[in-house]
This record gives structure tokens, C-alpha cells and sequence, in this order.
């Protein structure tokens, strides 16, 4: 991993936030396909204030950073990350109804713990997420999605966070496709999301629980069990399933390393032990490089790579 931080940098970012600094950890132990060497600075901020002075302190000393949520679509390189690596600590996971129909959700918390306040207040909408184990913040940049709902139909606005300090950003200027935020771009190495707040419909609770229980039982036939994955590895061609091109391919259970192709699922790449990001990229290469040959359909990724 290339350095950057000078000891008098890594001092004064120190004084900027409350948390402890966390220098040079493996982030395989923030991702959940548990791969990804060193970030050269792990910070944790409490509060859009402590977010401020470390995105202020981070372009003054050209520092690059990013923000990790849940890890649950990234690929981190093997040799870390330099720079500063961002979480958004307990101070961004509030859980609030506003209201009738409005929650407000910190960007930290996550996915089914929403699903689940949203049912507990007889608000639907977010049964589908009750099991995608990422954050809300990341959720948004995703666009996450399954079973037919995705979070950009019941989003109403954002809050940000950027060196300026906190703003709202209303759904009118928002734009989403499929598995994308399409302004997250525009915003990137600016402001963190720390904030979402969604517009629901009111309906039985009973109901709402027997939607979510009905989702995660087929998640449970359909995916593989406790397997450690970024879940679906490449986004569905229009109009088809990605799983299903590669099961065709007769990929499942290919392996490269301890990388390997789910044998529940095509489009899971897991990790069975110790595979390295190496591994992970050469997998997906010979799968994209097979479906294209059969199918000559051209496979988008949709783990994103560090
Ligand atoms: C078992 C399993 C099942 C899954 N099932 C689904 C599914 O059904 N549907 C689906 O859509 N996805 C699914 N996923 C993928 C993943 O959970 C989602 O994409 C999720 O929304 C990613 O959130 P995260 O917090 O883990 O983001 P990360 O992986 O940490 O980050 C993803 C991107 O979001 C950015 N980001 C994260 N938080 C913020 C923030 N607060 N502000 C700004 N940028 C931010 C990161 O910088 C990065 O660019 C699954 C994953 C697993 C492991």
C-alpha cells in the first residue's frame, strides 16, 4: 500500500474527530466478501461536523477518501487502500417516524433494521429490503433492489454532509437507474450521504410482516446460505438474468483460488476460505469472457472494485 499521510498529517487528522484513528487494518474485516488488504486510515465520524473537518483537512493536503458503508458491494484491492478510508459511526443510525407516512433513516443503519421500523409503524414499501445487508447510505448509491422494489421509488430526500456542512437534496433532483444513482458521481469526493428520508404507505402491519417473511424465505431457497459474497456479482441484462447466462455456461462451481462460482446461485461469487481480490477478478473475467462467447451478451459489474 503507496503512503500518504506524513506522521504530522496522521497527527492532526487524529485531532479531528473523537474516534480513535484506525491505522493501516485490513478492511477484509469491513467487507462481507471478507477480501481487501490495509486502508491506510480507517476514521470513524460521530457527526456531520467531525465529517466536515475531515473532508476540509482532506483537500487541503490532497488527501483521496472514500466512504465504506456496510462493505456488502465492494471488491477492495489486496493491497489496501491509501489515504482515508470513511465510516459513518452510531451518531448516523437514527431511526425516526415523522408524521404519517415520512421516516427519516441515518445513513449508517441498515437495511433491515429499516425494513423491520417501517413494518413495526404499519409502513410499507421497504419489505423487499429486509434482507440486503447494506446500509441506507449505501442503499441510495446502489439503488438497491429485489423482488420488484428498488429504495429510488420511495425515497423523498436526501441529507448530505460536505465540507460546507449539512444540505438536503429533495427526490425532484434525483435521478436513479437501474442499480444506480446516477448523480453519485457528480457528487463523489464532495459530500457523504448521511441522511435518508423516505414516503411510505400506510398499511396493516400483519400484512406488511407476512410480505417481508415471504421475500426472505424465498431469498433463502434462491441464494446461498451464509455464503460470504457481495451478493449478485454482475447487474441483469435487460430483459434476462444474469444468473441464468452463467448457469448455462455451466459455470457454477468454477473456482479460481477460493474464489468460486456459487453452486446455489451463478451470479454469487464467493469466497470459500482465503481468496484474495486477484482471485475474485480473474473469476469474473473467465465468466464474462464465457457469456459473451455463448450469448454474446457483454456482463456490467456490479460489485464495485477498490
Ligand atoms: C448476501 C447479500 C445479498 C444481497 N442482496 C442484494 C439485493 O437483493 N439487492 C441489491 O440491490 N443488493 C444486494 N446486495 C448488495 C448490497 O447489499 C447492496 O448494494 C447495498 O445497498 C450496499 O450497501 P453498503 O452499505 O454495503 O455499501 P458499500 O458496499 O459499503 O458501498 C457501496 C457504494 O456506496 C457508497 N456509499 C456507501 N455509503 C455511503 C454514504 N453514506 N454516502 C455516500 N456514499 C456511500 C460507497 O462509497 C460505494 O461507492 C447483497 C449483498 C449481499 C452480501
Amino acid at each position: 500500500m503507496k503512503v500518504i499521510l506524513s506522521s504530522q498529517m496522521r497527527r492532526e487528522l487524529q485531532t479531528l474527530v473523537a474516534q480513535p484513528v484506525a491505522w493501516e487494518v485490513p478492511l477484509a474485516a469491513h467487507t462481507s466478501l471478507r477480501i481487501g488488504g490495509p486502508a491506510e486510515a480507517l476514521v470513524t465520524v460521530e457527526d456531520c461536523a467531525e465529517l466536515a473537518s475531515v473532508l476540509s483537512f482532506a483537500r487541503r493536503q490532497a488527501v483521496p477518501w472514500r466512504l465504506l458503508g456496510k462493505g456488502s458491494n465492494v471488491l477492495v484491492a489486496d493491497d489496501g487502500l491509501a489515504g482515508i478510508t470513511l465510516m459513518l459511526g452510531g451518531g448516523f443510525r437514527r431511526l425516526e417516524k415523522i408524521g404519517d407516512r415520512e421516516v427519516a433513516a441515518g445513513a449508517a443503519s441498515v437495511l433491515p433494521a429499516l425494513s423491520r421500523f417501517c413494518q413495526e409503524n404499519g409502513l410499507s414499501g421497504l419489505e423487499f429490503a429486509a434482507g440486503i445487508p447494506g446500509s441506507v447510505g449505501g442503499a441510495v448509491v446502489m439503488n438497491a433492489g429485489a423482488f420488484g422494489g428498488q429504495i429510488a421509488a420511495w425515497v423523498s430526500a436526501l441529507e448530505l454532509c460536505g465540507e460546507d456542512g449539512p444540505r438536503m437534496l429533495p427526490a425532484s433532483e434525483l435521478r436513479f437507474a437501474y442499480r444506480a444513482w446516477l448523480d453519485a458521481e457528480k457528487w463523489r469526493g464532495q459530500v457523504a450521504i448521511t441522511g435518508v428520508h423516505f414516503i411510505l404507505r400506510q398499511d396493516d402491519p400483519a400484512a406488511i410482516a407476512a410480505r417481508m417473511e415471504e421475500y426472505q424465505r424465498a431469498r433463502r431457497l434462491g441464494q446461498p446460505h451464509g455464503a460470504t459474497s457481495a451478493g449478485s456479482f454482475f447487474k441483469n441484462p435487460p430483459g434476462d438474468s444474469a444468473g441464468r447466462l452463467i448457469d448455462t455456461c455451466g459455470l457454477k462451481g468454477l473456482r479460481v483460488g477460493d474464489a468460486m462460482v456459487s453452486p446455489a446461485h451463478a451470479n454469487f461469487l464467493v469466497n470459500i476460505g482465503q481468496a484474495t481480490a486477484a482471485d475474485v477478478r480473474e473469476l469474473a473475467r473467465l465468466v464474462r469472457e464465457a457469456v459473451h462467447r455463448r450469448h454474446g451478451v457483454d456482463l456490467e459489474q456490479e460489485v464495485e472494485e477498490w
